[in-house]
């Protein structure tokens, strides 16, 4: 039968601006949003049988229907009213619930696979279309290129070209659920919304738009966050923030060497997940 292997690159926010609640609960924000070379690695295999299978083997990660890949997977043979199914298994390099978008990521290469294996033809405009019912960041990993985010994320614009930058990856495992920070999320009247530069010739124009609503949330419960930040940039970076709800901190560095020091100096023996990963 036909079958893919396929990577699910993980995301970071530059920015991430709150804007306002809405009636049907979510946000509307404004972000900047590039994904960076840490994968999750999705096989799909087309089955005769009708089922979808997903399997994963990391815990936090639902096998079957709880999974989003299971729900991409479903939304797109039910479109192609196929009698086929799918076998489909994820080898999780992303941490879980971490504000790196692996879910989102793995629901939207699910769908651009079997769109493929299918031979469906949608426009990537339909498959994210389809991927935003599944997840408001599905549509920008559709999108495969660094974006502005407006919505719930749903709408998307190619960013100017960014220089490359190496990216320190630090996770200090404290368990954050995206719903507790929105829930406990204090609006405050803002007006008007930061310019964002038309140019970033420098990594130092990139760290000009650090900023992260959700951190006045996550830092005063888990401090620690701020503690990676501070070390992150007393070790040579030239911005540090948390990603999306967290508690994931990202650093931007010049060069490998420089992250890699830093790496050592923060998480050996604390047993905290970390990477270093260049842009997309
Ligand atoms: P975001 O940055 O979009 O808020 P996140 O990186 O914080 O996302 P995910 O890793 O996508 O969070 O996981 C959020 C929840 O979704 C997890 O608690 C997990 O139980 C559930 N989940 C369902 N399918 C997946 C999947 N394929 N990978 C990871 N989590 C999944």
């Amino acid at each position: 039968m036909k079958s893919l292997t396929l990577k699910a690159p993980a995301k970071i926010n530059y920015r991430l601006d709150v804007i306002g609640r809405r009636s049907d609960g979510y946000h509307d924000l404004r972000m900047v949003m590039q994904r960076v070379n840490l994968c999750d690695e999705i096989s799909i295999t087309l089955t005769d049988e009708p089922d979808i299978t997903v399997t994963c083997g990391k815990n936090g990660v639902p096998d079957g229907p709880g999974n989003i890949a299971w729900k991409a997977a479903r939304e797109l043979l039910a479109l192609a009213e196929s009698k086929l199914g799918a076998i489909i298994h994820i080898t999780k390099n992303i941490p879980v619930a971490a504000g790196l978008g692996g879910g989102s990521s793995d629901a939207a290469t699910v769908l651009m696979g079997m769109n493929e294996l299918l031979g469906l033809g949608l426009s990537d405009q339909r498959l994210m279309e389809i991927g935003v019912k599944l997840g408001a960041d599905v549509p920008f990993f559709i999108f495969k290129k660094t974006a502005l985010a407006e919505g719930i994320g749903e709408h998307l614009k190619a960013m100017p070209d960014m220089p490359a930058v190496w990216v320190l990856l630090v996770n200090p495992g404290v368990h954050v659920s995206t719903a507790w920070v929105y829930k406990n999320l204090q609006l405050t009247n803002r007006g008007e919304l930061a310019k964002l530069p038309y140019f970033y010739g420098s990594i130092e124009s990139i760290c000009s738009i650090l900023s992260n609503d959700l951190e006045s949330v996550t830092i005063p419960a888990f401090p620690v966050i701020a503690d990676i930040k501070n070390t992150m940039l007393r070790l040579g970076a030239a911005g540090a923030m948390m990603s999306g709800s967290g508690p994931t901190v990202f650093g931007l560095f010049r060069d490998k060497y420089s992250a890699e020091k830093a790496r050592e100096a923060l998480v050996d023996g604390t047993g905290w997940f970390a990477a270093t990963v260049q842009t997309l």
